[in-house]
């Protein structure tokens, strides 16, 4: 039997530290995009991630940002 995540429940292995990340899909945020496919930055303690989400909400790549802290305030 499989067992299913709650909907809307995504997870990945963080590729800073290698700790499983779990994270809730901003459905109100991806409702309001129009491109795909959709940026998500996601806090993890002390590191910035980039995860790219498709038009089927599913996870097409992870990024590790390195920089999105000091872009932020400009966007
Ligand atoms: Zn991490």
């Amino acid at each position: 039997m499989v067992i299913l995540m709650s909907e809307g429940l995504k997870w990945f292995q963080c590729p800073v530290c290698k700790e499983s990340i779990h994270w809730k899909l901003p459905e109100d945020d991806l409702k309001k995009v129009k491109r795909f496919p959709a940026p998500i930055v996601i806090r993890h303690k002390d590191h910035y991630l980039i995860c790219y989400l498709d038009s089927h909400y599913q996870l097409a790549d992870t990024e590790i940002a390195t920089s999105f802290v000091e872009g932020k305030s400009k966007e």
